[in-house]
């Protein structure tokens, strides 16, 4: 009975998103908006929810409207790097971490026995409720219209016959007629669509997700014959989905939920799901059978004869017993949802024949009996090669059009919905004749990913880490809102006043709980006699503040508050950002002038016009041949590119330098004369007057 009322609910909430949509696609006549976005992935629900709260009138064109929102795989969201993503999206007033906070049923904190820079908050997820989420956001926001449909080609011009390759994005045309609509800016989120083939046994087919078509071969004739642009091709792979009552779960070693678990989004003070409600997950290990079959099957299995080493951050368990031969591997056995009967076997990703697939899991001990609801698959699409994007994510060649997400080499949700945040704002920032917003990699995660993407581009399929931050221990999940809240209202204007509002009095109470913490101060004798229990290291003789205190591991905001109730129990609300806060104050400090430095190199910027074939300083010519390709827009993005050497780099520094000074003093040279020419037409007038 309960299942069938759930049922029904979750249709009738279906049925009313689709009257809604299709009522506005019956509206799509119209010809003209400021953005059109094309898909309706993770890049592409972000894109289009960003442009509309920058203010442009958006269109979001996808394939199928009961997709959008969709988990292609695993239906979890966030973990190391990741997480850092999904707080930074939800900090720009993003999608991802709100929807996860209503659709998750499974919270932990990954690398939690590291500090809390590093943390990776991760939450396996209900797909129904994380696609209802996003769709309902979607159709509240203003200025946002979705319709179904496939596009076909993207309308392109030339704007200036006399500079041949500088094209301009005029819209885009559906298939299925020659509808066409126009647009100032395109954001491309195609995903995996792009020519995709799908891949099981020795069968190969057209498809960019299972159940969905391709893309369609105009789009990427646009993208390579129009546009010339440069694409690759990468591939990644999914598991079988396994019936739950089929699995002996007391086999595997369970691993509840955190028991408090962590919101995502800086709104929320509380996960949708109770602590007590939470699913569980459960691991378990591969067998030397699982090898066995994997070696016995590799004839009838195609994906991995054409690459058996596939996609390193996302290994199938062909590649993983191929590299490791010997070793067991992890499989985790994760929920699928709260009413699904089917489990995600996180690390058994495979593309071999269906009947080898079931012979395959069976030799795991939990999953003897398993029985396999649908098979495990391959996809292999193609991608744009990102370094000829600007950091705005702009085709460096076309003005107005913008890709973000897997069509730029990335792999997840979270690089997807990143990328698609900042390009959906830039686009329309661009249709609205504002100047493109930037976010470096001294301040963001996704400064961090747009650089790496457009300086050193991709081999195969790029995913955060956070060790690919430099800066990470300012780059907090904690903090993401101080960082980046305020900007996106202030400078971006993708920020809504409400949230605004509430990152203001975060930040207020913030620095008043720190000067709070620092008024106070005993000597460390003191300190011991009020916490006997807290080690203070015995070099430590003179006195120390409350903020010092805080960062010995055994005392806490709490502890503190207890103590002295009258100056901090007012704080108590911001009681774990302040302990965090105060352990990561001494580096941060020291990391200042370190980015302080970056930021200063970082925002030099490289002419577009630069001839590095001719530029006369020393460089070697694979230097030359990668700045020519990749034409880094600043010297800090210089910096990270493969093979430009520091010595490069002074040459390049130099050289702008003694351009700048040259056009100064040419500018100058010229105003002189101009001062001059206007003092002796003054005189000659002046003295034809007298
Ligand atoms: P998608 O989420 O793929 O969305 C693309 C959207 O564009 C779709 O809605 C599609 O219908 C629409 N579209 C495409 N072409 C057109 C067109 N011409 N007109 C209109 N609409 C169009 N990620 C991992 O992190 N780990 C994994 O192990 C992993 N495995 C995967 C396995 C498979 C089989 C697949 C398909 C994906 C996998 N992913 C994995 C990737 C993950 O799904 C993506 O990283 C993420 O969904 C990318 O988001 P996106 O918005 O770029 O594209």
């Amino acid at each position: 009975m309960c299942a069938f009322h759930m049922l029904t609910k979750k249709l009738r909430r279906l049925q009313s998103f689709l009257s809604v949509v299709s009522r506005r696609a019956s509206h799509h006549a119209k010809k003209q908006y400021d953005v059109i976005v094309v898909g309706g992935g993770h890049a592409g629900t972000e894109a289009a929810a960003a442009a509309a709260r920058v203010g442009a009138e958006t269109l979001l064109v996808t394939q199928k409207i009961h997709t959008v929102g969709a988990l292609s795989c695993n239906p979890s969201i966030g973990g190391v790097g990741k997480g850092h993503l999904v707080k930074e999206v939800d900090a720009l007033d993003g999608l991802c971490g709100r929807a996860a906070d209503r659709a998750g049923i499974y919270f932990s904190i990954l690398n939690r026995r590291k500090g809390p820079a590093v943390w990776g908050p991760r939450a396996q997820l209900d797909r129904q409720r994380y696609r209802d989420f996003i769709q309902s956001e979607l159709l509240s926001t203003p200025g946002l219209t979705v319709v179904e449909g496939s596009v076909e080609e993207l309308l392109v011009v030339e704007p200036n016959p006399e500079i041949p390759g500088q094209h301009r994005v005029t819209g885009i045309r559906l298939a299925n007629g020659d509808h066409q609509i126009s647009a100032s800016s395109v954001v491309l989120t195609t995903g995996t669509f792009l020519s995709g083939s799908l891949f099981v046994g020795e069968t190969s087919s057209p498809g960019g997700r299972i159940g969905d078509a391709p893309s369609s071969a105009g789009l990427s004739h646009t993208l390579r014959e129009r546009l010339g642009l440069r694409t690759g091709r990468l591939r990644t792979g999914t598991p079988p989905r396994i019936v739950k009552d089929s699995v002996d779960l007391s086999l595997a070693t369970l691993h509840p939920a955190d028991s408090h678990p962590m919101p995502f989004s800086f709104l929320n003070t509380h996960t949708h799901c109770k602590p007590e409600e939470q699913l569980s997950c459960y691991l378990t290990l591969t067998t030397p059978g699982v090898e066995r079959v994997v070696r016995e099957s590799l004839h009838l299995n195609c994906h991995i004869q054409q690459d058996s080493k596939g996609p390193r951050y996302c290994p199938s368990i062909e590649s993983r017993v191929l590299r490791f031969p010997g070793r067991q591997h992890q499989v985790w056995l994760e929920p699928e949802g709260v009413t699904s009967d089917l489990l995600y076997p996180q690390g058994l990703s495979m593309t071999m024949p269906p009947d080898v697939q079931l012979r395959l899991i069976r030799e795991i001990p939990p999953l003897h009996r398993a029985e396999i609801h649908t098979p495990g698959y391959g996809v292999q699409y193609d991608f744009v090669c990102p370094t000829q994007l600007s950091p705005a994510l702009q085709v460096k060649n076309t003005q107005g059009l913008f890709l973000a997400g897997q069509i730029n080499g990335t792999t997840g949700y979270e690089e997807a919905a990143a990328q698609g945040l900042w390009a959906g704002v830039n686009a329309a920032r661009s249709a609205l004749s504002m100047p493109a917003a930037a976010l470096s990699r001294t301040e963001s995660y996704i400064g961090v990913l747009i650089d790496d993407l457009v300086s050193r581009g991709v081999t195969e399929p790029y995913r955060m880490f956070t060790s690919r931050a430099e800066f990470r221990t300012s780059l907090r999940p904690d903090n993401a809102d101080l960082r980046l809240t305020l900007k996106g209202f202030e400078e971006v204007g993708c920020v809504s006043s409400m949230r605004y509002k509430e990152a203001i009095r975060v930040r207020d109470t913030i620095q008043e709980a720190i000067a709070a913490l620092q008024s106070v101060s005993l000597s460390t004798s003191k300190w011991r006699k009020k916490f006997p229990a807290c080690s203070i290291s015995e070099s430590k003789s003179s006195s120390l503040t409350a903020l010092d205190f805080l960062q010995y591991s055994d005392m806490s905001f709490d502890l503190l508050a207890l103590e002295f109730p009258a100056c901090f129990s007012s704080y108590k609300e911001f009681s774990q950002r302040l302990k965090i806060e105060a352990v990561y104050r001494p580096h941060c400090e020291k990391q200042k002038k370190e980015v302080e430095r970056i930021q200063r190199e970082e925002s030099m910027a490289l002419p577009d016009d630069i001839d590095y074939w001719s530029l006369p300083v020393s460089l070697s010519q694979e230097a030359r041949e990668t700045l020519d390709r990749v034409r880094p827009s600043t010297l800090g993005a210089a910096t990270r590119l493969e093979g430009i050497t520091p010595a490069a780099i002074v040459a390049l520094l130099n050289y702008v330098r003694f351009k700048e000074k040259n056009e100064t003093k040419t500018r100058r040279h010229q105003s002189n004369q101009k001062r001059e020419q206007e003092e002796d037409l003054f005189a000659t007038n002046a003295s034809l007057q007298h």
